[in-house]
């Protein structure tokens, strides 16, 4: 009894959101103690794979290794698609929100995000991943669920309140009441389609190939999902490499342009939205209409989206502070406060 009560108090219990672009982690009593991009790079020397670096420093890397190495985002669509590599991922970041401390003194428990849609094959192999880390137990919340409550939602009481979570790899919509998802639906939209599309147009129109890292700054910069007002639309130079003459080259691009390019996706998640409302019971229903939606997930940083979604739905929008943290922030709570443990699953 004794020596349990003493490592709950030395053990560092943590909640991690495991992005596909970002991984958080949060640090019982601490708070956010680690936001890195969800990147590795791999060496490959006479075939032997070797971590080369992990998150911001492997983020650097992205387009520009070297033929033997190779920088993996093992997350990418929403799922683990490369399992080895997202374990050394989950084990480095642990180690290190933890101080580099050996992993032998400390037993925490884990309190993992997992998309609403996973299946059961890969929430094992979340579990499996997180106790390799060192985890002593291994719960999971549903990611909408931790956005929600890190938005400051009223997800424990018999109240509708509505949630949409735009990542890079997935977008997640959900309604929720009393520590329950009354619906939620997770599409392959995200940041990643809207970079890709950019990247597309670029390369349709100027003949210009850009990477990865090039088209997500585009965005960042200049990306609306709605079109601009006439006559007020920015512009934007962009260097990549000429497609026919082979040489390296500068365009300008303007915001229409950019906004066409990522309407697609845009579109697709206004769609999720609405089949969302049209799927939900009247009581709640009523209770999103007086309460209306709230934005989380790096994609809610995208301009106009909220504008974009209260005009397709006729509803209150609102972006939730740090929407970036929102999952992290929420899943940690659950740490924090008894009253959301009835959130958490055992894995
Ligand atoms: P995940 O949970 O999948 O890791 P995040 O919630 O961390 O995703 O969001 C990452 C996505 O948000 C990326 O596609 C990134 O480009 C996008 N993003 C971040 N800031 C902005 C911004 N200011 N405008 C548009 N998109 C943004
Ligand atoms: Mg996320």
């Amino acid at each position: 009894m004794y020596l349990s009560r003493l490592l709950r108090l030395t053990s560092n219990d943590i909640a991690i959101d495991l992005g596909t672009v970002n991984t958080v982690v949060y640090m019982r009593g601490k708070g956010i103690v680690l936001n890195e991009p969800s990147v590795v790079a791999i060496e490959t020397t006479n075939g032997v794979r070797r971590v080369k670096a992990v998150g911001s420093e492997a983020k650097l890397m992205l387009g520009k290794t070297p033929g033997h190495i190779q920088a993996i985002r093992p997350l990418r669509d929403g799922v683990i698609a490369d399992i080895d590599v997202a374990e050394q991922m989950i084990k480095h970041f642990i180690d290190k929100a933890h101080g580099g401390s050996s992993r032998l003194t400390r037993h925490p428990e884990m309190v993992i995000c997992v998309p609403s849609g996973s299946t059961s094959v890969e929430r094992r192999a979340i579990r499996d991943a997180a106790t390799n880390a060192g985890a002593s137990k291994v719960w999971l919340i549903e990611e909408p669920m931790a956005a929600a409550i890190g938005a400051g939602l009223p997800v424990t009481q018999p109240i509708g309140a509505m949630v949409v979570d735009i990542g890079g790899g997935t977008t997640e919509v959900a309604i929720l009441s009393m520590h329950g998802l009354a619906y939620s639906t997770s599409v392959r939209v995200g940041g990643d389609k809207m970079d890709d599309a950019i990247a597309a147009t670029v390369r349709r129109r100027y003949n210009l190939v850009i990477g990865e890292a090039t088209a997500e700054r585009i965005k960042h910069e200049l990306a609306s999902a709605l079109p601009p007002i006439k006559g007020e639309a920015a512009t934007i130079r962009v260097r990549g490499r000429h497609l026919s003459a082979g040489m390296p080259k500068e365009i300008v691009i303007s915001q229409s342009e950019i906004a066409e390019a990522i309407s697609d996706s845009v579109g697709q998640i206004v769609a999720a939205v609405r089949t969302a409302l049209e799927n939900t019971a009247p009581e709640l229903a009523a209770d999103i209409v007086d309460r209306g939606i709230v934005l989380t997930g790096g994609g809610a940083l995208l301009k106009r989206m909220d504008e974009a979604l209260s005009l397709s739905t006729g509803l209150p929008v609102a972006v939730a502070d740090d929407p970036l943290l929102c999952v992290a922030k929420g899943a940690g709570r659950t740490l924090e406060e008894p009253e959301y443990k009835g959130v958490l699953t055992e894995a």
